[in-house]
C-alpha cells in the first residue's frame, strides 16, 4: 500500500467517524434532550484517530501528505509538496 493510500484511507475513517458520531449525536438528541455525551465521544474519537496524522508523510523528505506550503488541507498529497515524489504511484 502506498503511503497516498494510506491517509486516503484514513481520511475516510475520520469521515466515518463524524458520520456516525453526528447521526448519534442526532438521535440521541431527539431521544433523550441530551447530546453532549455523543458530541464528546466523538471529538475524542477524532481525536485518538487523528494522532496517526504524522505518520503519513513522504518517504523520501519526510513532508506530512496533508501539509501544502505549511497549510495543512483534510485532503492528502498526491505529489510529494517539498520534493515532488508521485505518492499514488509507488508501490509496496
Ligand atoms: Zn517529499
Amino acid at each position: 500500500m502506498t503511503v497516498y493510500r494510506a491517509a486516503l484511507a484514513h481520511v475516510r475513517l475520520l469521515l466515518g467517524i463524524t458520520a456516525l458520531g453526528i447521526a448519534a449525536t442526532i438521535l440521541i438528541e431527539q431521544w433523550t434532550g441530551h447530546s453532549t455525551i455523543p458530541f464528546a465521544l466523538t471529538a475524542l474519537a477524532l481525536l485518538l484517530v487523528n494522532r496517526r496524522l504524522a505518520r503519513f508523510a513522504c518517504p523520501r523528505c519526510g513532508s506530512n501528505l496533508f501539509v501544502r506550503e505549511r497549510i495543512a488541507l483534510p485532503w492528502p498529497n498526491k505529489v510529494c509538496s517539498e520534493c515532488g515524489l508521485d505518492l499514488a504511484a509507488k508501490a509496496g
